[in-house]
């Protein structure tokens, strides 16, 4: 059974540390997660992208992830990450994700506010918890695109303070992701995260605040960002190059054009189970369990 991300996050909230959030496509990458998790005794967030949802994908994935998590002995949590369609949204939750995303955020206020509105009505009737995200959290490299396509300085998109409780009130979104200076993908030069933007946001804001971009970013900043108030952090590139690394290496030095799949994602799975735990670690949420 699926727990509720607001439940989890409120958890966070109240004892200061943040949730690792994790994008998974495929089997491995699931069960290196959930392993992960159970051994830090930490709960398990788990998200999907709409790339890898198309047409059944969305049940197949979905079906086995959800029981995949009855295996372990930890509280988790299914998310759909960054949905910008109120119908693949609709679906996710006809198929079991306990949580959503509604992402405008590359629209005016007004739209995004009144989008992510229809999407919390929605969701909120039917027990799931609802994020939302104001300013623009924009690309570095990003896996499915070519380097250039970047987008601009992110300064331009960093969240607006005075917007965000007007934002909430309106919605009633249960978790916001903010811009404060990170980026998806793999970053060309290291973030500086505004922490100063991030306290007026949490002066003015008393739901979780979530960064995405975690991958790539420093350490000490993500700690400095946790103790400013946001309890759940986005990580994909992190994990999918350790996948990535594991398989090339292993490939490359394989004899056998036949070698099985568990000598072939072996390096995967225990170098992507290192990166989860060290997340989990980092952010506190390690021992939660
Ligand atoms: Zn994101």
């Amino acid at each position: 059974m699926l727990v509720s991300m607001k439940k989890m996050l409120a958890d966070a909230k109240r004892s200061g540390y943040a949730v690792p959030a994790f994008d998974v496509s495929n089997y491995d990458m699931t069960k290196s997660v959930l392993e992960a998790c159970e051994e830090e005794r930490s709960p398990a967030l788990l998200m999907c992208l709409g790339v890898d949802l198309g047409g059944r994908d969305m049940d197949l994935l979905s079906s086995m992830i959800i029981s995949l998590s009855e295996h372990f002995d930890i509280p988790v949590c299914l998310h759909l990450d960054h949905a910008t369609d109120f119908e693949e949204i609709k679906r996710a939750i006809d198929c079991g994700f306990s949580s959503v995303m509604y992402d405008g955020s590359v629209l005016d206020f007004d739209r995004n506010a009144e989008n992510t509105a229809k999407v919390a009505s929605y969701a909120h009737s039917r027990g799931i918890t609802v994020e939302a995200e104001l300013g623009h959290v924009g690309n570095g490299s990003v896996g499915s695109v070519s380097e250039s396509g970047a987008d601009a300085d992110p300064g331009e998109t960093l969240t607006v303070p005075r917007e965000v409780a007007e934002f909430v009130r309106i919605t009633d979104a249960d978790a916001l992701a903010v811009a404060i200076g990170t980026a998806h993908g793999v970053y060309k030069k290291t973030p500086e995260l505004r922490i100063d933007r991030l306290d007026e946001i949490t002066a003015v804001c008393d739901r979780p605040l979530v960064l995405h971009g975690g991958s790539g970013t420093p350490d000490s900043q993500m700690q400095t960002a946790i103790q400013h108030g946001i309890t759940k952090i986005n990580i994909y590139s992190d994990v999918v190059s350790a996948m990535n690394r594991g398989l090339k290496d292993k490939l490359n030095s394989a004899q056998n054009p036949a070698a099985w799949p568990f000598i072939v994602f072996g390096d995967a799975r225990r170098m992507m189970k290192e990166v989860v735990k060290n997340k989990l670690r980092t952010f506190g949420s390690a021992g939660r369990v």
